[in-house]
């Protein structure tokens, strides 16, 4: 790898910006100027964008052939990182860049500084090399790693679309067979309180009569939760199944069986492993995230009359989150035993993001790749939640999101790495994707 690149991005990995804490808000001011700054030396022009509680970067670099018909192709990436916490545990300084047996050491590496920094180096060298075919706009926020919701909310106001969009903030199974991403789940989240009476009671004199609060609860979680490995049906409506080219891509992963036993889990039921990709990609699913109640550290008799757990639900592309949500809603009411007071406050609501498959930006996206790296892309879905995958598709813009990362890059975890030659692979891919989507023009 080029010295200037590895200097360039030791500097940007140097700055500590932790979103979580507080303590960084200069560190995340200084990233966020960084990125402005290679913007600008890219020959684009950027500046802070408050928003909310915090900055935005938003920019735009303009291309430099294709004339008046250039295409206008959204780069976003987030320069805030998770906390490097147990420090203990890294082989080298969390924010010193460090490169051992291939692979570049440091907090953000990987997600995401690492990857934005490969987007905006391909951008500056094709515009240095006056060839640049494509409008970038440059939207990069440092609240990712916190869930923030800026740069949805300035996706949402912003009138101008763009033609695509680039987010590499994401990686691959296996390190030759590159991934896009097709979809993602949403999220609707639930904090539940039970209550049964005004004060906890003696089983003797109670039990048997009175309405015990974590029963009620137990009852009410028990109407949401999955039976033969799938949710009740009410929870289901909505949801897409894969499609053929997403099916076929299944054939270049890893088994299911494979990802469960290396994450050390115990299969849902007889069919997860089988079914392991229908499951986290084209169902819904629920889990109950905390359940409190009762006095369980102590030996004791009681009869406890409050009880809360805290549930979210998966939703598969398709689904709608005010469905889901308020048919999970009426069912745990319906099964919560007469008497008892229930309260159900939503707390968090994100809905599926999905591209088609076949448009002509994604179609495009995948020969850059294939020119870029020598393999063509998988077709695939996410089973986590990133709001930002909607908000792209409700504005119709296709979005190519995809990324370096490898499972051992041990993202949000010590010793976050990237393979060097991998910097490299993801300047040529994003160099073949501004080329290769100047076509949309
Ligand atoms: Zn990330």
């Amino acid at each position: 790898m080029d010295e200037t690149w590895l200097n360039e991005l030791r500097e940007f990995i140097s700055i500590p910006s932790v979103s979580a804490d507080p303590a960084h808000q200069d560190d995340l001011r200084r990233a966020a100027e960084w990125v402005r700054d290679f913007v600008k030396r890219a020959g684009g022009d950027a500046e802070l964008v408050p928003y909310g509680t915090r900055d935005l970067v938003i920019g735009d670099i303009p291309a430099t052939s294709n004339g008046k018909d250039a295409p206008t192709v959204l780069v976003y990436g987030h320069f805030d990182v998770q906390p490097p916490a147990p420090l203990d545990l890294w082989e080298s300084p969390p924010f010193e860049l460090e490169e051992r047996d291939g692979w570049l050491y440091a907090r953000g590496i990987a997600d995401d500084k690492g990857q934005l920094y490969t987007l905006l180096k391909a951008a500056e060298l094709l515009r240095t090399d006056g060839g640049l075919p494509v409008n970038l706009r440059i939207a990069c926020d440092g609240e990712e790693e916190i869930g923030g919701h800026s740069i949805v909310e300035f996706l949402e106001q912003d009138e101008r679309g763009a033609d695509a969009c680039i987010i590499f903030d994401g990686g691959m199974t296996r390190p030759e067979q590159p991934e896009f991403a097709l979809a993602t789940r949403g999220l609707v989240g639930y904090h539940v309180v039970v209550r049964t009476g005004e004060r906890d009671l003696h089983s003797g004199y109670y039990g048997g009569a009175a309405l015990n609060a974590i029963h009620a609860l137990v009852e009410g979680l028990s109407a949401v939760l999955p039976r033969n490995g799938l949710l009740p049906d009410q929870l289901r409506v909505g949801r897409t199944a894969l499609t053929e080219v997403e099916t076929q891509s299944l054939k270049k992963l890893p088994s299911g069986a494979e990802v469960l036993l290396d994450a050390g889990a115990t299969p849902l039921d007889p069919q997860a492993e089988r079914d392991f990709y229908d499951r986290t990609w084209a169902e819904p699913s629920l889990d109950v995230n905390g359940i409190r109640g009762g006095k369980p550290d102590f030996v004791n008799t009681t009869l406890i009359v409050e009880a809360e757990a805290r549930f979210t639900i998966r939703l598969a592309p398709g689904q709608d989150p005010e469905t889901v949500g308020s048919a999970a809603e009426r069912l745990f009411r319906r099964a919560v035993p007469d008497g008892a007071e229930v309260t159900m406050e939503r707390e968090n609501s994100a809905p599926p993001g999905v591209f088609a498959p076949d448009s002509p930006a994604i179609q495009l996206g995948l020969e850059a790749f294939e020119r870029a790296v020598g393999a063509r892309p998988i077709l695939v879905r996410v089973g986590g939640t990133l709001p930002i995958y909607p908000a792209l598709a409700a504005k119709g813009i296709p979005t190519i999101g995809t990324g370096f990362a490898l499972r051992e890059s041990n993202v949000h975890s010590p010793n976050e790495r990237l393979r060097v030659q991998d910097v490299d692979r993801a300047v040529a891919a994003a160099t073949e994707l501004y080329k290769g989507l100047a076509a949309l023009g």
